[in-house]
């Protein structure tokens, strides 16, 4: 099966629509889709609807950004309801202080000299309740600072690096409780990249269980082989389900588009066989 349960439209940092995002993952041969902006669900109805006009299977879907010892850390929700009215406050609420560390970023760059960076990323923003370190990266290129979306997340925006604001997300169990009361299942996103000690991470996964989580994202766009067969052992240890999705978020920036990621590894049990229930189809 083709899943794609990770990807982004202009509803958070991606750059395309949500109609857009679902017809490239058609074309792209994806059999199962879910869009999941960053702590936002704004865009699913409009993903959920072009989705089903042009037959293609579709799960509710959001990441939302976690505040883990200190950490950020991304947890993906799947297949829950999005009129949840805790749901939409939780996300609302982590939404919120985005707009502030956006001034604070600007303020930061401009000590080493780089003006106008808050107005700069606005040009790239799509939804004003979200702007995000995407955003500053694009503006940061189009101003001949950087190369690429990657050249400025290793000299800027990061921890030790200017324009880097340190920042407290939603909580781990805040995060879990609101996507399993909403009926859907929370999944722990990309872990290869958090660089946590092997003792970091069994406290992750531990207390993601212990909380209600119930699956970890094992082959996804940041992952190499390496890190799939890795976090396949991670799901057995903790028996978590298997997820599968690119973290598509566009054309020109993304290595790995929608629909092109390995399978999953032989012998888990694949996150959609836990929400057929949950999966929106034409017929
Ligand atoms: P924010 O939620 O504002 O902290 O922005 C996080 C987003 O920045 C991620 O979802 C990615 O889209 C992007 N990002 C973070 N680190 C990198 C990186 N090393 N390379 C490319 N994009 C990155
Ligand atoms: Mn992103
Ligand atoms: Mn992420
Ligand atoms: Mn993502």
């Amino acid at each position: 099966m083709n899943a794609d349960l990770h990807c982004h439209s202009n509803i958070s940092d991606g750059t395309l629509e949500p109609e857009a995002v679902a017809a490239r993952a058609k074309a792209n041969g994806v059999e199962l889709w879910a869009l999941t902006d960053h702590d936002e669900i704004g865009g699913q109805t409009r993903a959920l609807e072009a989705a089903l006009a042009i037959g293609l299977p579709y799960l509710t879907g959001t990441e939302i950004s976690v505040t883990f010892a200190g950490v950020t850390v991304h947890i993906v929700g799947l297949g829950f309801d999005a009129a949840d009215t805790r749901l939409v406050a939780g996300l609302a609420a982590t939404r919120g202080g985005r707009e502030a560390r956006a001034r604070e970023m600007s303020a930061e760059l401009a000590k080493v000299g780089i003006d106008g960076a808050y107005d700069g990323a606005l040009h790239f923003v799509g939804n004003p309740e979200l702007i995000s370190r995407t955003h500053f990266a694009r503006f940061l290129v189009d101003s001949g600072v950087c190369d690429d979306t990657q050249e400025v997340f290793r000299r800027f925006l990061v921890e030790g690096k200017p324009g880097f604001v340190p920042h407290r997300w939603a909580t781990l169990r805040d995060a879990v409780t609101w996507i399993a009361d909403a009926g859907g299942i929370a999944v722990v996103a990309h872990p290869a990249r958090y660089k946590f000690t092997p003792t970091e991470e069994y406290a992750l996964f531990t207390e993601f269980k212990a909380l209600g989580g119930r699956g970890v994202e094992v082959v996804t766009g940041a992952h190499s082989a390496g890190d799939a067969i890795r976090y396949a052992g991670t799901a057995r240890e903790f028996d978590l389900l298997a997820s599968r999705g690119s973290d598509f978020h566009s054309p020109e920036e993304s290595r790995i588009d929608l629909g092109g990621l390995p399978p999953l590894p032989a012998g888990l049990v694949p996150v959609w066989s836990a929400l057929e229930a949950r999966i929106h189809t034409t017929d």
